[in-house]
């Protein structure tokens, strides 16, 4: 059966279809992949209202795509107080935010009361903010550096309140290249196995891919679909997030960028493998936002959000240290012929624009 045909029976696709659907033109498989984002979500693209804080620079990992940690290409650490963290939280409660999304590097001076008990603070102080917070890698450091298991960590994080754990960390699941590009963090094994832990615990999160750099289409859809099975095992990711790679201030040596069409079909094959997690999520801090709106066409349905200030993708090149204003934001959706939705971080929808 060739892959249009298989598109169209509603057949769940496999590894094949996926390197198959690499192979169709841009168009073709844009008229898919919109066609499964519409019936969905008709004409509505998802925002929320968030701010991003990025505690500590310091890391005692050392990923050649990480332009963000302290190193001697980026010779800045630093690592905020919880009284730092809590005055911006607080200025970005009083504009409106609805989330913080909490996102560090593998600081081993801190201690691991400075981690967690941020978090408590915040819930204290803001307790309508929903915190989004650790991921999976940074449970995985948490666990190995204080001889704790994954369990003991997500109990503490749910103690200290954390609603949902962000998708980052999973970079390409591929052994050989993760060996390559991040071989010191969490295996994909592990990655997957917390994120089922914490899905045990009745709690959503998202899932990343780091894509863009040595990786090969192979590698980009073995990695959607090992997280196809885990969702088909625990229903706990809301959304897959397709990062890609930023170029700039790192140790990978590169010679050939993604084209925006290679961007968009992965995006567009991201919604039809993918048949089980509910949203796709043109990130515009890592794509454009230009890109990410176009991307609505292709099968993406949110944006995430204003964030207000960014770290990690600008550390690497990308335009997004200040985030975004709300009302660029709406006027940005709708004039691509979209419906702005403002979701909270677990995708109820909060108001239409
Ligand atoms: S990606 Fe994260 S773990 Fe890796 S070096 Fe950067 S901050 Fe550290």
């Amino acid at each position: 059966m060739d892959i249009s045909t298989k598109l169209e029976s509603g057949r769940r696709l496999e590894y094949e279809d996926g390197l198959a659907l690499y192979e169709l033109d841009l168009f073709t498989l844009a008229k898919y992949a919109n066609a499964k984002r519409k019936s969905l979500y008709v004409n509505k693209a998802f925002f929320n209202v968030n701010r991003h804080i990025n505690p500590t620079n310091i890391c005692k990992d050392v990923c050649k795509f990480c332009a963000f940690s302290a190193n001697r290409k980026n010779p800045n650490p630093y690592t905020l107080s919880h009284e730092e963290i809590l005055s911006s939280v607080e200025k970005s409660y009083k504009n409106g935010i609805k989330e913080v999304h909490i996102v560090s590097a593998h600081n081993p001076d801190t201690g691991l009361e400075w981690y967690l008990e941020v978090f408590s603070k915040i819930k204290k102080k803001f307790p309508s903010l929903h915190v989004k917070a650790l991921t999976a890698a940074e449970v995985h450091f948490l666990a190995k550096e204080y001889s704790l298991t994954y369990e003991q960590i997500i109990d503490k994080m749910v103690e200290h309140g954390v609603d949902s754990m962000p998708g980052g960390g999973a970079e390409i699941f591929d052994e050989k290249v993760r060996k390559r590009v991040c071989g010191g963090k969490v295996s994909s094994k592990e990655w997957l196995e917390i994120h089922r832990l914490w899905h045990k615990k009745g709690r959503d999160s998202n899932a990343t891919m780091l894509f863009g750099y040595i990786e090969k289409k192979e590698h980009r859809i073995d990695h959607m679909l090992r997280l196809r099975d885990l969702q088909d095992e625990t229903d706990g990711f809301n959304a897959f997030i397709p990062l890609v790679y930023q170029r700039s201030n790192n140790y990978l040596r590169v010679k050939d960028f993604l084209s925006s069409t290679e961007i968009l079909k992965t995006y567009a094959i991201s919604r039809l493998m993918l048949d089980n997690i509910p949203h796709i999520k043109a990130y515009w801090a890592s794509s454009t936002i230009n890109l990410a709106l176009i991307a609505l066409e292709f099968g993406a349905d949110d944006l995430d959000g204003t964030i207000e200030k960014e770290a990690i993708q600008s550390a690497a090149g990308a335009k997004s240290a200040d985030g975004m204003n709300i009302k660029d934001f709406i006027d940005l959706i709708t004039t691509s012929g979209f419906v702005p939705v403002e979701r909270d971080s677990i995708y109820n929808e909060l108001k239409t624009y």
